[in-house]
């Protein structure tokens, strides 16, 4: 691992529906502080997520369930993590492009910045609005999911999975140096190799909805969706 030489300090954020937010997602995010030797980690909760069916829970409800959780479990080893509500102060699809021009408009141009995301959204990044310009607002930080094969890792043009877009907008991007995410406020691409965490919130959308316990999810966000009511009597999207 190379000498880390900030220029200010990396800060991620790390965008989804989190609906419900699961053990997963914390370890993903744990995972990210540790291998980027990050300072601070914001959960940004999508206010309207687009590309997808609307959430079970509203961005209140899931915002009210990222809070029991970040009180409820220990805090991350090596930097800090919170939540970032800025999605929310906007109307109209949650476009990650928007949420990290806005980031940009308040921290400015120079600050180190990584957006995380799971393998399987990186995939699909060829789908999201503006998609090649987040290349200039941030890093891009990416976890290892189940079922969403990113290997050989840190060996890119022979990545399996990536369509040719993807592979020319990430091509000469690819770091496994953690310095080069300090050193520069965005352009490069990381893969965060992390034991593959088997949640998500889909399973646990429809285990609810059975009126079943879920695995997966800190005690916290359990007893948090009890009290609210959440994810019962609706139709899992
Ligand atoms: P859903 O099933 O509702 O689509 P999800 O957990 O896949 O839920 P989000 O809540 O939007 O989706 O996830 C936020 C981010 O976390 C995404 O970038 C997603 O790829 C990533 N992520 C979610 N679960 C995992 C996991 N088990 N391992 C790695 N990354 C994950």
């Amino acid at each position: 691992m190379g000498a880390i030489t900030a220029i200010a300090p990396l800060h991620l954020l790390y965008g989804g529906t989190f609906d419900p937010v699961h053990l997963g997602h914390l370890a993903v995010a744990r995972a990210a502080l540790a291998a980027t030797a990050a300072a601070r980690l914001d959960f940004v909760p999508a206010a309207d997520p687009p590309h997808r069916a609307a959430p079970g829970a509203s961005f209140a409800e899931r915002v009210a369930l990222l809070d029991a959780a970040l009180a409820s479990e220990a805090p991350p080893a090596l930097g800090g993590w919170g939540l970032d509500l800025r999605e929310s102060r906007r109307s109209g699809p949650s476009y990650t492009v928007d949420t990290l021009r806005d980031w940009r408009a308040q921290h400015g141009p120079s600050r180190p910045l990584g957006f995380l995301l799971g393998a399987d959204a990186f995939l699909g990044l060829p789908g999201w609005r503006a998609w090649t310009a987040l290349f200039d607002l941030a890093h891009l930080v990416v976890a290892c999911r189940p079922g969403h094969a990113l290997g050989p890792l840190h060996d890119a043009p022979a990545a399996v999975g990536l369509c040719a877009s993807l592979r020319a907008a990430t091509s000469g991007r690819w770091t496994d140096q953690p310095a080069a995410l300090h050193a520069e406020p965005a352009g490069r691409v990381f893969i965060v190799d992390l034991p593959l965490q088997p949640e998500n919130a889909t399973a646990v959308r429809q285990t609810l909805a059975q009126g079943q316990t879920p695995q997966g999810l800190p005690a916290a966000v359990v007893a948090r969706i009890a009290a609210l009511g959440l994810y019962r009597d609706r139709p899992p999207a």
